[in-house]
């Protein structure tokens, strides 16, 4: 009994350092690649505008840390084994436990989140945490309920605007 409790706290400690090795190179590596993807939309944004505004900030629900869904290809499905590998480097890569797959998608809450829905890694969390909720060119993606960030389509944001302004002006 004693010896098992042993070897499974060996086995945490081990995942552990072997976690902290991994960050330690893609952290920096991802911000390196974060500056580059900087440039890049905003050389872009000088051309093409995005479909819909993302407006709000974060409300602290922790939602989006309780149940993260990360897709995967849909011909994995046939490759179970796959998955399963899949499903345990997200646990080792971002110390994220599985709670529940539907089709392609892998649901996961992160054991970083703390009791006060704070990240306990905060000013080293991954690209994949930093980027959320995302702002893609055309689309949008769907956020929790209750979330404090919206996505509004482009023409509406800049009418309200425009109405904004002259209601000021005329004032
Ligand atoms: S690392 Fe932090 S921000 Fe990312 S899912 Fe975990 S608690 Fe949330």
């Amino acid at each position: 009994m004693i010896a098992g409790s042993f070897s499974s706290t060996a086995r945490q400690i081990a995942i552990r350092v072997v976690r902290t090795g991994i960050q330690c190179v893609f952290y920096p590596y991802e911000r390196c690649t974060d500056l580059v993807a900087g440039i890049d939309r905003r050389v872009t944004g000088w051309f093409a505008k995005t479909e819909y505004i993302r407006t709000g900030q974060c409300k602290m629900t922790g939602q989006c840390c309780k149940a993260i869904g990360i897709e995967f290809p849909a011909a994995w499905q046939k490759y179970p084994w796959l998955v399963r590998w899949l499903g345990r480097w997200h646990r080792l890569r971002y110390n994220f436990e599985s709670v529940d797959q539907q089709r392609n998608l892998l649901v996961y809450q992160c054991n970083y989140l703390r009791t006060d829905n704070r990240c306990g890694i905060q000013k080293f969390k991954p690209r994949l945490c930093r980027e959320f909720p995302e702002h893609p060119w055309r689309g949008r993606i769907r956020v929790h309920k209750g979330c404090g960030y919206q996505y509004v389509p482009r023409k509406t944001h800049e009418f309200k605007i425009k109405l904004h302004r002259s209601k000021n002006s005329l004032l």
